[in-house]
């Protein structure tokens, strides 16, 4: 077994500490990567603290990873010793269904196994990156260009794939006018891609004060959701929206911000169901769609996207030994964009 340390949390009630456990061995298609960096996701705040099941404990969170190829498998075709690597949010699947196939491995129909939180095929529990090192099977590595920061680069395996992916299935650019709704971690990607594939964007945002940023990340407007009248000017006039809220938000209202044949795209988690009334829907042919991070293939293309575009995630670097402190901060939401816990510090 590969020894490796990392930070847990015991129970849902207890901090983040130090604490060591194993990795499998590296496997003929395996790859082991010795990790840089890891950025602090609001899923992985949501899973130590229970809030949308009960979780596999202890708990390594992490699935924002970046990092150096140590190992490599015998069989492994694509990595080499020495290469930068990323590791998002699954770590297998079933590789052969309907989906895994459509290289939709995040909608496997056996269910994808992931970074953490999970148990693996073979029912061993995995640890995710706030770790030193992780060993994970060829097929769910991906590339990482030496031409982008390495830190700000790590985002993009969950916050930048969970935008790029719905913006592409849908198809939202010239002429689309997109509002993206909560300047987070995802929300802040969701501004970048957005312009980046020239739709009018604009931030609906709960934060007076992110205005300025939101305005230098790209948006072409930014919106106030806590002024009627704000709210008033924009009332259906939006092609999509997409949400990024990780709390309870009332869903009617910015329904109501759609243009008629509108959707509203959900992938912030909160912790309970939507309240939906059905009038908000059908008067104005509305849709409410979801959409869940993105596979391989399409992480890769992003990767790539953003190497070519030079587009990468605004970030605050931590010391791990800050993590508690970061989650309070993420929660007030208070943070430019995304937390990445700089490995070194472990
Ligand atoms: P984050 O950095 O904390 O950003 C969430 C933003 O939502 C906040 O910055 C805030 O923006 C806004 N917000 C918070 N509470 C709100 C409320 N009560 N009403 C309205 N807006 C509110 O979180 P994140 O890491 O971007 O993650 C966002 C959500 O996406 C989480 O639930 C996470 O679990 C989920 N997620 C889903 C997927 C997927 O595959 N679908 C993948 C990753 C994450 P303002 O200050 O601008 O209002
Ligand atoms: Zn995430």
């Amino acid at each position: 077994m590969i020894q490796a340390k990392g930070y847990a949390a015991q129970d849902a009630q207890t901090d983040l500490a130090p604490w060591n456990f194993e990795h499998r061995e590296v496997g003929p298609h395996d790859v082991q990567i010795e990790i840089s960096y890891c950025g602090v996701c609001h899923s992985d705040l949501h899973q130590i603290k229970n809030d949308w099941f009960p979780g596999i404990f202890p708990m390594v969170p992490g699935h924002e990873i970046v990092g150096k190829i140590v190992k490599v498998g015998e069989h492994v075709k694509k990595f080499s010793p020495g290469e930068l690597a990323g590791v998002g949010c699954m770590v297998d699947s079933c590789q052969v269904c309907e989906n895994c196939k459509d290289g939709l491995e995040q909608y496997c129909l056996e269910g994808n196994t992931q970074t953490y939180n999970n148990n693996d095929r073979s029912g061993v529990p995995t640890y995710g990156g706030y770790s030193n090192t992780i060993v994970v099977r060829e097929e769910f590595v991906l590339h990482i260009s030496e031409k982008l920061a390495l830190a700000a680069t790590a985002p993009l395996l969950c916050a930048g794939i969970t935008t790029y992916s719905p913006l592409r299935h849908w198809k939202v650019g010239k002429g689309h006018k997109l509002a993206v709704l909560g300047l987070g971690g995802l929300g802040h990607m969701g501004v970048k891609f957005g312009v980046a594939f020239g739709a009018e964007v604009t931030v609906l945002s709960t934060s007076p004060a992110k205005e300025e940023a939101a305005k230098a990340l790209g948006a072409h407007h930014f919106v106030v959701t806590s002024d009627p009248a704000q709210l008033e000017a924009v009332k259906g006039s939006f092609d999509f929206i997409l949400d990024t809220v990780s709390a309870v938000h009332d869903m009617d209202m910015y329904i109501s911000l759609l243009r008629t044949n509108g959707t509203h795209i959900c992938v912030g988690v909160p912790s309970e169901a939507y309240a939906i009334q059905p009038f908000s829907l059908l008067g104005g042919r509305k849709s409410v769609a979801g959409s869940g991070i993105g596979g391989i293939a399409e992480t890769q293309e992003m990767l790539d996207f953003c190497a070519e575009h030079d587009i990468v995630s605004d970030v605050e670097v931590i010391d791990i030994k800050d993590i508690t402190a970061s989650y309070e901060r993420m929660l007030k939401g208070d943070v430019r964009y995304r937390f990445v816990i700089d490995m070194a510090t472990l």
